[in-house]
């Protein structure tokens, strides 16, 4: 598969059009995509014709950027305006957006062509996409299993190879686990590195848009595109991770936390052999203790459940949504909401009415906000003398389907993901090479706010170690 630059060198040299590219991603997903179910939907001719329009014109007019005439799938929880938009939920089946997010409007004026929609778990929630209201996508590596997720439907199309790039959404490993389950490269920016404007509501204090890629330069150049401040966004801010400093090449490893019980013995090694390929070539790689890590876990399911109870609070079939028609006001929000809300969906916001309730409150939902000040305070500890922290992404390879129906089973395989976004930090996946005959391995990669920098330099390297 070509890469971005590659594309680009293409229409200059006149081997390919945008038109002949998008076709082909148009082609293949019509006739691959009933086997894999990546997508909700195509959108019609005449919206992908406008993007291409938009894209040749920027080519002739020398103004082109490295994504225009890219075709690209946007997962279905950022708003396209004119579009379903349905977070993967029943409650959404028919909302049309009226609005572009602001990474959408950057994409477009990029000249990125969005031919379409992907699947997901409900509302983001869940780890394997087997969440979705709509339907099961498998995993293009092998079909018997998940794909991860939430943004599973993303990481499919990429690497079923429809589109060379996906936008995912990562509030607790989202668009990272599913890269890592597919053989793919996923990026968490640092909280506040790109707009959520448009982006429907998780968990806030959490949620990141980021990039699903072949590629570690591809990434690179999506989160070029993205990134910024926006004054829709007040969480946002301008990404400073332009001004590289020298990178110190020493590797931190929360060693206890790893080889914790649970852990497939697979993931071990190939982590460990990559850790390896570091130390010869001249990095030093240093086993460190970073004390609450592991109750980072315990943290994010309290933080993330009291946020997701409060936004799933404009779900009430009022103004938009499914509306079932009820005796009073309330009956009717609490119909439609009993009717069109998943099972997981709604144990959260249970879980999360519960942490946040008087007399709760306390015990777990500031506790949990604590957890995360003093988490927050060690990590930045470990990078005054560290360029990265390196982790598995998962303690389990993509599971078979139904494997993990049991909540708490699928949320144990968080345990390394939601560190990144519990602390703001941004992070990566890029895959390890074959872990069996089908699957990959995959390494994770934190780093200091706004060093995004420094994630594209190591992953790069990780790329080198493990050339496809
Ligand atoms: N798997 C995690 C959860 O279910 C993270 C989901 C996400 O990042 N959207 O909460």
């Amino acid at each position: 598969m070509l890469n971005l630059k590659e594309i680009q060198k293409s229409y200059r040299d006149k081997t390919h059009t945008v038109r002949s590219v998008v076709n082909e991603a148009l082609d293949k997903i019509k006739s691959e995509d009933e086997r894999i179910g990546a997508m909700l939907q195509l959108y019609d001719e005449a919206y992908i014709n406008q993007c291409i329009d938009r894209a040749e014109t920027m080519i002739t007019g020398g103004v082109s950027t490295d994504m225009t005439g890219v075709p690209i799938v946007i997962k279905d929880n950022i708003n396209v305006k004119g579009q379903i938009v349905s977070a993967g939920s029943k409650i959404l089946e028919n909302y049309n957006s009226p609005y572009d997010a602001t990474v959408i409007k950057k994409l477009k004026d990029a000249g990125a062509v969005i031919i379409g929609r992907t699947n997901m778990d409900e509302f983001a929630m869940g780890s394997s996409t087997e969440n979705s209201a709509y339907k099961k996508t498998k995993n293009p590596l092998d079909i018997t299993r998940v794909p991860g997720g939430s943004s599973g439907g993303s990481a499919a199309a990429v690497a079923a190879t429809y589109v060379t790039v996906a936008l995912g959404s990562d509030t607790g490993g989202s668009v990272r686990q599913p890269a890592a389950f597919t053989g793919l490269v996923g990026l968490k920016p640092t909280y506040g590195a790109v707009s959520r404007y448009g982006l429907i509501a998780m968990g806030s204090s959490l949620d990141q848009i980021g990039p699903i890629t072949n590629n570690v330069d591809d990434a690179e150049v999506v989160f070029d595109i993205i990134k910024g401040k926006d004054i829709m966004d007040a969480t946002s801010h301008q990404n400073l991770s332009e001004s590289a400093r020298d990178i110190k090449k020493r590797i931190a490893v929360p060693r206890l936390f790893i080889d914790q019980d649970g852990v497939d013995n697979k993931i071990r090694d190939n982590f460990n052999q990559t850790l390896t390929s570091f130390v010869d070539r001249g990095y030093e790689v240093v086993d460190v203790n970073i004390k609450n890590i592991e109750k980072t876990l315990h943290a994010y399911y309290i933080i993330c459940a009291a946020e997701v109870s409060s936004n799933m609070g404009r779900y009430d079939g009022v103004r938009y949504g499914v509306h079932v028609e009820s005796d009073t006001v309330n009956k009717s929000m609490i119909e439609s909401r009993t009717e069109a809300l998943g099972a997981e969906v709604k144990r959260r916001i249970m879980l999360g009415t519960y942490v946040l309730s008087s007399g709760y409150y306390d015990a777990y939902y500031n506790k949990a906000l604590k957890l995360r000040e003093k988490i927050r305070e060690e990590i930045r500890e470990v990078f005054k003398d560290f360029d990265i922290i390196a982790m598995p992404i998962s303690p389990v390879m993509p599971w078979r389907f139904g494997e993990k129906s049991d909540p708490l089973s699928a949320y144990l395989t968080d345990v390394f993901s939601v560190s990144a976004n519990v602390i703001g930090v941004p992070a990566i996946t890029v895959p390890t090479g074959y872990i069996d005959e089908k699957l990959y391995g995959s390494i994770q990669m934190l780093a200091d706010w706004h060093r995004e920098d420094i994630l594209f330099a190591y992953g790069r390297e990780v790329e080198s170690i493990y050339k496809k």
